[in-house]
């Protein structure tokens, strides 16, 4: 069976095989994160946080952090605060960070109920306890999920992560250090600005095609070496030198990275967009580079760049049923939002693409409601909402 890849930068069809059952979904909560089970939800009350399937009703899982660094006796004080018998504590490690675990019971209207805790230190440097009421005529399937909850908790970590495996195929030159780097802050940048809900992996790879992709069935972006290699070549073929080539690549991969992550950010969220999805992709990676200081709005225009270079190569043509717009129209999209950020800096480049001055009072409109809307869909999704 195969899956369609629909997020790829060119208009290509991206077949392939779907990679791997699609992982878990990875909740974080109170510093903590925890591996999801299939309708299961996190719900924040009053009283504090409960973890349940979400037709239980009654407890499952609850989880208290105790603004105290994390210690054998200080799970021991909750479990007698709690009046939690035949007590056992033990202290251990899980992915070189501290953990203990306690075990008891307590009895509620007459009935036994088996309470395991798990304590971590988290980030901020307190003890987060997630604890498991088990009564023993529960349904044993619901137990054995508390446990593997349980077992997946971990310290929260960034979800958007780099990985760069370099080409292995001779000819293939693939991306360079200094992008790397630029991409490794990037994505670290965007990880602390983003809650995203799951793992999701930047691959810098040799894919055996010129793209760059996001995969919805693995939770994956991948940067492919030959897009590097095929974009140096064709802004040197335009008649640049290899140092403006290189250049202008730099900015462009950084603008394909952000387009991808725009995919990435409608799937993992599941972001309701109308319209042309690959047109949305665009637009948000512009309007988060407009916002990252002067090389971001740079790699947007490398970006248009390299977009106008295609629509004049010779033989270039444009497919009308394309979910890609054209490319011509992707220059004027993207510098158009720019120009809607910031007339007086972008006007003069306006005039030199020939933009008539209707269109570009349509810019700074445009500019201003799809900043709106973009922060209205991501508001919810962001480590620190503004709307909070
Ligand atoms: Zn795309």
């Amino acid at each position: 069976m195969k899956k369609i890849i629909v997020c790829c930068l060119f208009a290509i069809l991206c077949a392939r095989p779907a990679l791997a059952e699609a992982p878990p979904a990875v909740v974080e909560t109170h510093g903590i994160e925890i591996e999801m089970p299939r309708g299961w939800t996190v719900v924040d009350e009053k009283g504090g946080t409960t973890i349940a399937p979400t037709k239980y009703k009654g407890r499952a899982i609850e989880v208290v952090e105790v603004p105290k660094a994390l210690t054998k006796d200080l799970v021991a004080e909750v479990l007698e605060g709690a009046h939690v018998d035949d007590v056992v504590i033990k202290e251990g490690q899980r992915a070189g960070a501290p953990l203990v675990v306690g075990t008891g019971t307590i009895t509620v209207k007459a009935k036994k109920v088996d309470v395991d805790v798990l304590a971590l230190a988290n980030a901020a440097g307190h003890a987060t306890l997630l604890v498991s009421f088990i009564r023993g005529d529960q349904d044993p399937a619901l137990r054995d999920l508390n446990a593997k909850l349980l077992l997946s908790a971990r310290v929260a970590g960034p979800k958007l992560t780099l990985a760069v495996e370099k080409p292995h195929t001779s000819g293939i030159s693939g991306v360079p250090e200094d992008y790397e780097q630029v991409l490794g802050k990037l994505v670290g940048g965007l990880d602390s600005w983003f809650r995203l809900p799951r793992s999701l992996p930047v691959r810098v790879r040799e894919c055996g095609v010129v793209n760059a992709f996001y995969n919805p069935s693995d939770h994956t972006i991948s940067v492919c070496h030959e897009l590097w290699d095929d974009t140096v070549k064709l802004f040197k073929s335009a008649g640049m030198t290899d140092a403006k080539a290189v250049e202008l690549t730099h900015g462009t991969m950084t603008f394909t990275f952000m387009h991808e992550f725009g995919h990435a950010l409608v799937g993992e969220f599941g972001l309701p967009i109308t319209g042309k999805g690959e047109d949305a992709a665009d637009e948000i990676a512009t309007i988060v580079l407009g916002f990252a200081g002067d090389k971001g709005p740079q790699a947007a225009l490398s970006g248009a760049a390299w977009f106008q270079t295609m629509a004049a190569k010779p033989g270039a043509h444009n497919v009308f049923y394309d979910e890609h717009s054209f490319n011509d129209q992707r220059v004027v999209s993207i510098t158009c939002l720019l120009y809607g950020s910031n007339q007086a800096r972008y006007g003069k480049m306006m005039t030199e693409l020939k933009i008539p001055p209707k269109r570009l009072e349509r810019c700074v409109f445009d500019y201003r409601a799809r900043l709106e809307a973009w922060d209205h869909l991501l508001d919810p999704h962001l480590r620190k909402p503004k709307k909070a």
